[in-house]
């Protein structure tokens, strides 16, 4: 259940060589929305509403190879307007100058061109609880150098702020500084309801593409896709336990190759699923979102778990599932490396 995965890899690595030839061969991998349409066939759940957000712009790469940057946003803005999906993408602005700064200020103009939101995800993807609220405030601030003017140059508000690891500050007077320059400074935060640790998935993902393992990047994909419809599934119970109906949910992804691979998977999750994609702000309006988060913990959790605390209720842990043993022993290989 925590959330975004350290960039310690990205970070690690960013002396390596740009394999540009690997990123081109990575092309070649795509999901196959058959696989996952043959899924059990389950009664149609009732409708509900989702609101898609990706964190981490420009991208999550486990080697700092731009093309392959540049061809996952390519792919991901692709897959979200075939299905008229609205999105929003969290920016970490420290990102920038890891591969090439032109070209990754080139990929969030185009998530702006193509009509979606950005928001500002801190500069460093630094945890409050780590550096303290006077320096997390600092690096929210410096997270917008290159955003807000883009934002003012579109005429689009900058107004939404997601918290790295889902953490919101630890202990409660820290978590009160902070949700007051924030609402100090016109920012929102934009809270996680459904989280499918999809990071957790992307680096052993990447690797798969990067070595031109084609049936790995598959059965990962595949092991995704079902893990994600089955976490969404307890996620609606989740909902259902808090406020006896499906809220407007917020799903939390990350802009990964993995994802832009899937694209269509993804989609056809949410038709199975009978979800419509409707914009983060339209998602807000649910009055759940007026629920108060007095949570003041140092985990970063989302916040059906937040408000369960709220409401006093109990959510369905007996049959939570958490990410296969093998993603996560493989996530944690390539972390350690
Ligand atoms: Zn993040």
């Amino acid at each position: 259940m925590l959330s975004c995965p350290s960039n310690a890899v990205f970070h690690r690595l960013l002396g390596s060589t740009v394999h540009a030839v690997l990123a081109i061969a990575a092309l070649g991998f795509a999901c196959n929305p058959v696989a996952a349409a043959t899924a059990t066939p389950v009664a149609k759940p009732s409708p509900a509403n989702i609101a898609l957000t990706f964190d981490d712009l420009p991208g999550i790469v486990l080697k700092p190879q731009q093309d392959y940057v540049d061809a996952t946003n390519k792919a991901l803005i692709a897959g979200l307007k075939r299905h008229h999906f609205s999105a929003i993408g969290f920016v970490n602005e420290g990102k920038l100058d890891d591969i090439i700064r032109a070209r990754q200020i080139a990929v969030l103009r185009r998530w702006l061109k193509a009509g979606f939101d950005l928001g500002n995800h801190t500069f460093s993807h630094s945890s409050p609880n780590q550096i303290g609220a006077r320096s997390y405030i600092a690096d929210i601030a410096r997270g917008e150098k290159v955003i807000r003017p883009m934002m003012d140059h579109a005429h689009r508000k900058l107004q939404w702020f997601r918290h790295p690891y889902l953490e919101t500050g630890s202990p409660e007077p820290v978590k009160a500084e902070i949700d007051q320059w924030l609402a100090a400074h016109g920012y929102r935060i934009a809270p996680v309801t459904i989280d499918a640790d999809d990071w957790e998935f992307a680096e052993p993902y990447d690797n798969a593409v990067m070595k031109g393992n084609k049936a790995e990047a598959t059965r990962i994909r595949d092991i995704y896709l079902a893990y994600t419809e089955r976490t969404i599934g307890w996620y609606r119970r989740a909902s259902m336990a808090l406020f006896g109906r499906d809220i407007a949910y917020v799903m939390l992804l990350h802009d990964t190759r993995l994802n832009a691979d899937c694209f269509e998977g993804l989609a056809a999750i949410l038709a199975r699923q009978n979800m419509h994609v409707i914009p983060l702000e339209q998602a807000m309006l649910d009055p759940a979102y007026q629920t108060p988060d007095n949570y003041a913990g140092k985990d970063g959790v989302e916040w059906l778990e937040r408000w369960s605390l709220t409401l006093n209720k109990e959510l369905p842990w007996d049959d939570f599932e958490d990410v296969p043993k093998g993603i996560e022993k493989e996530y944690n290989r390539l972390d350690s490396q």
